[in-house]
């Protein structure tokens, strides 16, 4: 529906502009408070950097899973 296409998006970098990085440890985990959750998951929507260090930090956590997964077994 937009009509642009550029790699950034329309509009700018996300509410406040402030990057959500630092926070992307305990919000995987689960750690952050339910605001602070909801700012995080509104930027990463917005954010395609963030996003992608996300996708980073989230594939620690699903490894130490498997391993307990595996260790109950
Ligand atoms: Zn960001």
């Amino acid at each position: 529906m937009a009509p642009g296409g550029g790699p950034e998006g329309p509009g700018g970098r996300g509410p406040g502009g402030a990057h959500v990085r630092a926070l992307l440890g305990a919000y995987v985990l689960g750690a952050l408070a339910p605001a602070e959750d909801r700012r995080v998951t509104d930027h990463l929507a917005d954010c395609d950097p963030c996003g992608a260090a996300y996708l980073e930090v989230a594939d620690t956590p699903s490894l130490l899973a498997l391993c307990d997964e595996d260790d109950l077994l």
